[in-house]
């Protein structure tokens, strides 16, 4: 019997599997897609997410753009770019990264079975039976880090997450782009209900895709191409091949573990409503969960602990986020004003965006800029 099965091998898996097999459990994790595997996304790690991966994490960097390009409404006619002084993203490959990490897991000793999917989570006496298309698994403990599209949120009964979903294309590019494109981080709410579209250079080839958390009323494949045109000047045709994958988000506290199992990351729906960041979640939420199950694994008890930790320690910032998002995706238009008129505001949502300041911090500035703009607007001269 394992100690610890862990379902997907993300960042949140390999995490969870990394830190359980450094403390001594005996830990397996597999993933249904053989090693390195595409998964969609666009790879910008905050500095907050870098101070939970492990040693050596430098050489999966593939660029630190320092250009953040805003684009607003286009009927207002508005962009910025504002240069930052540190990073605004460390931008990671995600096929290479997450093979990168699940090593990392390997090194600490947990066994990896790739190629090797969940169909089916029983529970028993003594913690559960997992079985898949290669075999069946007691565990004690059981992490559901398969992400979006996995099986262990329904299996446990646990509710399923909101889901936005978001497409990108990884476009090559002459060399000559890429430098114009190398520092800059491009991000527009023109046209995107609930979303935004993006590039993200991502050393040798840039990273174009649109995004919303209400994406079931848009055209995504439509608005991509119309948005790579628009940014690299070239009409694309039948070879830009997008790769789309939802956006699980979260407008409220749901609590995440049962009995001796528990879900991280994607599975659990922690993304970050406004910008989509989920891999500090994934980080984050499997460090609590390893946490948990190691204190759990003591007296042989039940995962209580996480949500409790996950109440103090997570949801905080991902309800502010929705706070935000639920202000700012009605009126986008309103909020790009007021937002590229106001210094101080972008100065402090870029230390957010960069995983420096709290979200309840840009909410008060907020506020204040909308009542200040409130303020003269209702002036008779
Ligand atoms: C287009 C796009 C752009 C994004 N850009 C960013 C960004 O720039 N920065 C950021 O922080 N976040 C971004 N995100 C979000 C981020 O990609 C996810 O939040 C993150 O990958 C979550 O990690 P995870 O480990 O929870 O799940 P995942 O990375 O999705 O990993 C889940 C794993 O489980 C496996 N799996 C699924 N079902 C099973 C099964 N039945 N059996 C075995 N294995 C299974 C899958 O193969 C997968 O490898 C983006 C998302 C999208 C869609």
């Amino acid at each position: 019997m394992h100690d610890v099965v862990v379902i997907g091998a993300g960042p949140g898996g390999s995490t969870a599997a990394r830190l359980l097999a450094r403390s001594g459990l005996n830990v397996l994790i597999f993933d249904r897609e053989a090693f390195p595997r595409i998964k969609p996304c666009g790879g910008g790690l905050t500095t907050r997410a870098l101070t939970l991966l492990p040693k050596g994490y430098e050489s999966q960097i593939r660029a630190r753009p320092t250009k953040w390009q805003f684009e607003g409404r286009r009927t207002n006619g508005q962009s910025r770019v504002v240069t930052t002084l540190k990073p605004y993203s460390h931008i990671v490959e995600r096929a290479h990264f997450d093979a990168w990490l699940v090593e990392q897991a390997q090194k600490e000793g947990a066994a990896f079975h790739p190629n090797e999917a969940a169909l089916a989570i029983e529970e028993s006496a003594g913690g559960y039976l997992v079985k898949t298309n290669r075999g069946r698994y007691p565990t004690r403990y059981l992490v559901g880090a398969d992400g979006a599209r996995g099986i262990s949120a329904r299996t446990l009964g646990i509710p399923r997450a909101r889901n936005g979903a978001a497409i990108e294309a990884e476009i090559p590019v002459p060399p000559a782009l890429y430098e114009a494109w190398r520092e800059t981080v491009a991000i527009s709410v023109s046209e995107y209900s609930w979303g935004y579209a993006w590039v993200i250079p991502r050393h040798p080839v840039l990273n174009l895709g649109v995004g919303s958390f209400r994406a079931s009323r848009m055209k995504l494949r439509e608005l991509l191409r119309a948005w790579v045109e628009a940014k690299l000047g070239w009409e694309y045709g039948q070879d830009l091949r997008p790769l789309g994958h939802p956006l699980p988000h979260r407008y409220r506290v749901q609590q995440l573990a049962k009995r001796r199992a528990l879900l991280v990351g994607d599975a659990g729906g922690l993304m970050d409503a406004l910008s989509a960041e989920g891999i500090y979640s994934a980080l984050w939420s499997s460090t609590i969960a390893a946490k948990a199950i190691l204190a759990a694994s003591a007296h042989d008890g039940g995962l209580e602990a996480y949500d409790d930790l996950l109440q103090s320690e997570l949801w905080p910032e991902l309800r502010s986020a929705a706070k935000v998002a639920l202000l700012f995706y009605p009126l986008p238009g309103l909020w790009s004003k007021l937002f590229l008129a106001t210094p101080r505001l972008i100065e402090q949502y870029l230390c957010v965006a960069q995983g420096e300041a709290p979200y309840t911090s840009l909410l008060a500035l907020g506020k204040a800029a909308f009542l200040k703009q409130a303020h003269l607007a209702r002036r008779p001269y």
